[in-house]
């Protein structure tokens, strides 16, 4: 555990059993990690699937948590509450109950096997770019603003709810 306070965001989805109640109790669950408060919530929205289409649309929202925990032990907090949310990994990209990605750690960049930061794909993705939008209207991705990533983005799959 470090002792600084770090900003992070964390991306929400789901598209099985519930996809809206496992998202709003992912929510609760992350009120309740350990040294780490949750900050701000997006609305939901609703996305077609990312790869294969023969599944469920997806809910997705986005938080900002300010935490304690290092990049790793949030990571390992995030797949603990997938599995508590029974996450089961069928196929790459396949449907899911939950999946939480760890999008930004204050600036950092890392590429570690087990974490890359920023999440590799956030910036070509509206389910996310559009609820961070929400909560971080004014972030910068490295040294790109959001705003600008946000004017080259189509929203057409995307409905906000
Ligand atoms: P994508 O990463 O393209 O959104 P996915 O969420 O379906 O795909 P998962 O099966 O959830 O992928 O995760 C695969 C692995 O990615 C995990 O085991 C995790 O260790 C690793 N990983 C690397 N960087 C990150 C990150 N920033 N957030 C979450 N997991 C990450
Ligand atoms: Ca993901
Ligand atoms: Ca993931």
């Amino acid at each position: 555990m470090s002792e600084s306070v770090h900003h992070a965001y964390i991306g929400l989805g789901s598209n099985l059993n519930g996809p809206r109640q496992h998202v709003e109790k992912a929510l609760i669950n992350l009120q309740y990690l350990p040294v780490t408060t949750l900050v701000a919530v997006s609305p939901c929205y609703a996305s077609k699937p990312v790869g294969p289409q023969d599944q469920p649309d997806f809910i997705n929202a986005v938080a900002r948590v300010d935490t304690r925990l290092s990049p790793l032990a949030l990571l390992d907090q995030l797949q603990a509450l997938e599995q508590q949310h029974r996450r089961r990994r069928l196929r790459h990209w396949g449907p899911r109950t939950l999946d939480l990605d760890l999008l930004l750690f204050d600036d950092l960049d890392l590429d570690l096997p087990r974490l890359t930061l920023p999440h590799p794909a956030m910036q070509e993705r509206a389910f996310v770019l559009f609820p961070l939008a929400d909560i971080a209207p004014e972030l910068t991705i490295g040294a790109t603003r959001l705003k600008d990533l946000l004017l080259h983005m189509k929203d057409d799959d995307l409905q906000r709810l």
